[in-house]
């Protein structure tokens, strides 16, 4: 029976292993993920700061109607610590400790000098402004940033303001790729006839490195031979995961399962209710390893890459968020789905008189991996529905949009 989507990615993420956690230090950590909570090491801001350039006085309600002195100045990264009567007043700058006993910042647009030196303040002032109180961020020893989480350049931010410079993060899987196929020749031969060059392999290579994997194992390519593939597969196997594309549909020539079964690999799945990429294979190595077969079909691969492997390769790498994040957006011209699956569709996002819209890329089917190039990802047409009217709210995917625009 074909499963679906959503059952056959479950069942694959039910037997994915965690890796083992190791530290690295704050210049490589983005990218990485979290393997334990990160705490406030003392409260956020840790002293009531200064939020502008001004003075600093003990409110009394009565700002507009004294003469202040101005008794010492306070830098960032300064104190001070005198005694000051309620006319006493503190020049302080932004982001500098706000002495005991003061309460306010007034700041340095609503002061006037006067020729003796005294400071008038022109406008009243509530008590407390221009004041970020100790802790009003974050208390000392609260959760900042939780263990699972796929680290960007803002949580190293907070990782150095608490002073974790190394940083415990879990290691990655290993990750074997091989293309199979008679037709394949490498990029860098020449391809004539009836002979094609694999591009599958280098996407994903190119998608793993994107995604911080560098464990990674390049088979190249073995023709459609049992031997061949065999060999290769069994060179595969010592990895964590092993990525194949090619050979898995109904052809002849599609002997990948065979060889996968013959090597020990045991199937979870064969066949999922979604297009593109329905043949593709899902076994398990004798060593607990998860061995994918793709489809060839370069929209397939790349679709599966995002929507069903990049889940499986973050969860083993730690991640507690690993599923696609769908945003729901309107289809800018009707979609069909012959499938009787579920459909992702490749699109683009098109933003015309303030709106985005959903624009399905045309393209001649899945083998038509060009018309990907221009794509920001895929929107899903859900299993059983065959056509859906253009303005239809739909799931869209924005897996390869870097989500930038030449309008000015
Ligand atoms: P298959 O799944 O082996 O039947 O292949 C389906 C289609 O994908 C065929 O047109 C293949 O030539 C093509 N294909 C298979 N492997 C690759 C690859 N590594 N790179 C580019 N195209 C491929
Ligand atoms: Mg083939």
């Amino acid at each position: 029976m074909t499963v679906t989507y959503e059952q056959a990615l479950a069942s694959v993420l039910r037997i994915v292993r965690i890796q083992e956690i190791h530290n690295v230090s704050l210049a490589i950590v983005a990218g990485e993920i979290l393997a334990r909570d990160v705490f406030a090491d003392r409260n956020i801001p840790p002293f009531p700061r200064a939020a502008m350039d001004g003075y600093a006085v003990i409110w009394t309600g009565k700002e507009v109607e004294i003469s202040y002195r101005v008794v010492g100045t306070v830098n960032p990264g300064g104190a001070w610590n005198g005694d000051a009567a309620d006319s006493d007043c503190i020049k302080i700058m932004t982001g500098a400790m706000v002495p005991p006993s003061f309460d306010t910042v007034i700041q340095v647009e609503l002061a006037k000098a006067a020729p003796d030196g005294t400071i008038r303040f022109t406008d009243p002032v509530k008590r407390g402004e221009n004041i970020a109180k100790e802790g009003e961020d974050v208390r000392e020893g609260a959760v900042l940033i939780t263990a699972g989480t796929l680290l960007s350049p803002h949580h190293v931010a907070t990782l150095s303001s608490v002073g974790q410079w190394m940083v415990p993060v879990y290691k990655r899987p290993s990750v074997a790729v091989l293309a199979t196929g008679s037709e394949l020749l490498e990029p860098w031969e020449s391809a004539q006839g009836p002979m094609i060059r694999n591009s599958n392999s280098h996407f994903l290579l190119a998608a793993l490195k994107e995604l911080g994997f560098a464990k990674i194992r390049y088979l190249g390519i073995a023709p459609d031979d049992r031997e061949r593939i065999v060999s290769k597969i069994l060179e595969g196997l010592d990895c964590d995961f092993l990525l194949l594309s090619g050979g898995v549909s109904v052809g002849d020539v599609d002997i990948v399962p065979d060889c996968l079964n013959a090597c020990g690999v045991r199937k979870i799945l064969h066949k999922v209710a979604v297009k593109p990429g329905k043949p593709i294979f899902v076994g398990e190595s004798p060593g607990g390893g998860i061995v994918i077969g793709l489809p060839g079909n370069p929209v397939a691969v790349m679709v599966h890459f995002h929507m069903f492997i990049r889940p499986l390769l973050l969860k083993a790498s730690g991640a507690t968020e690993y599923l696609p994040k769908p945003i729901l957006l309107p289809l800018a011209r009707s979609a069909a789905n012959k499938s009787g699956g579920k459909k992702f569709t490749i699109a683009r996002l098109e933003s015309d008189g303030g709106e985005t819209r959903v624009a399905e890329i045309p393209s001649h089917g899945s083998g038509d991996f060009v018309s990907a190039c221009r794509a920001d990802g895929v929107f899903e047409i859900p299993l059983g529905t065959v056509q859906l009217p253009a303005g239809h709210v739909v799931r869209f995917y924005p897996i390869w949009g870097n989500f930038l625009s030449n309008e000015e």
